[in-house]
């Protein structure tokens, strides 16, 4: 378990920013890119000065894949699938990512992280509109209903989140209901919610070379 939490902490610091990838364990943990604001390496500190802009549009796309978990293949996907579609790609890119169902749960405040998000799905642990989904990429819409399954709902890591999650506020577009551990998609991300640590225009860029 250390070695992941290293892990993950290394990605924070070869983007030189906070990820939160370990989720709301960032805020108790000694947090890596606070102590050493360099990325890994024996040349880490005397790097990313001169940064060009194609290097810049490298780092924006590593840091959306990275905080997402996903592959080069499925991230480029999101990216071929977004510039498709009507609209703004950076914020077409944005939304899609934000409705895969492992980020659905975490936003809701069912999961501490992406990755335990994940694992959660992959593990059968939710239903979408009283159907078992397993697939962390399975994209939620406008109308779905997610919930732990009934017979899951005694295991630990559920048993206290109710209570745990009581004063939690979720974005716009979720409507949870703490007390049934369930949740409904009631929209998408909008205005603020579209912001995020990474700069889509950049990556839209790196894409379009
Ligand atoms: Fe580690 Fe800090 Fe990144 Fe959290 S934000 S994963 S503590 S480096």
């Amino acid at each position: 378990m250390a070695s992941t939490q290293t892990s993950v902490c290394k990605l924070c610091r070869r983007e030189g920013t906070k990820l939160f990838l370990k989720g709301a364990r960032c805020a108790t943990s000694k947090c890596a890119v606070a102590r050493r604001p360099f990325p890994p390496g024996v040349h880490g500190p005397e790097r990313g000065s001169r940064m060009t802009d194609y290097g810049k549009q490298l780092r924006e796309k590593q840091k959306a894949k990275r905080l997402y978990g996903l592959s080069e293949t499925q991230f480029s996907n999101y990216f071929k699938a977004s510039v498709k579609m009507k609209g703004d790609s950076g914020v077409n890119l944005v939304r899609s990512l934000e409705s895969r169902l492992d980020n659905a749960i975490y936003r809701a405040g069912f999961a501490k992280s992406r990755a335990a998000a994940r694992q959660i799905v992959s593990h059968s642990q939710v239903q979408v509109n009283n159907h078992k989904v397993n697939i962390p990429s399975f994209r939620v819409k406008q109308g779905d209903v997610i919930t732990v399954q009934e017979r899951k709902k005694s295991k630990s890591t559920w048993k206290n989140l109710s209570e745990e999650i009581k004063s939690y506020v979720a974005p716009s577009w979720l409507t949870v209901d703490a007390a049934n551990l369930t949740f409904k998609v009631t929209g998408e991300p909008m205005g603020e919610e579209l912001k995020q640590i990474f700069e889509p225009k950049l990556i839209i860029e790196y894409y379009s070379r």
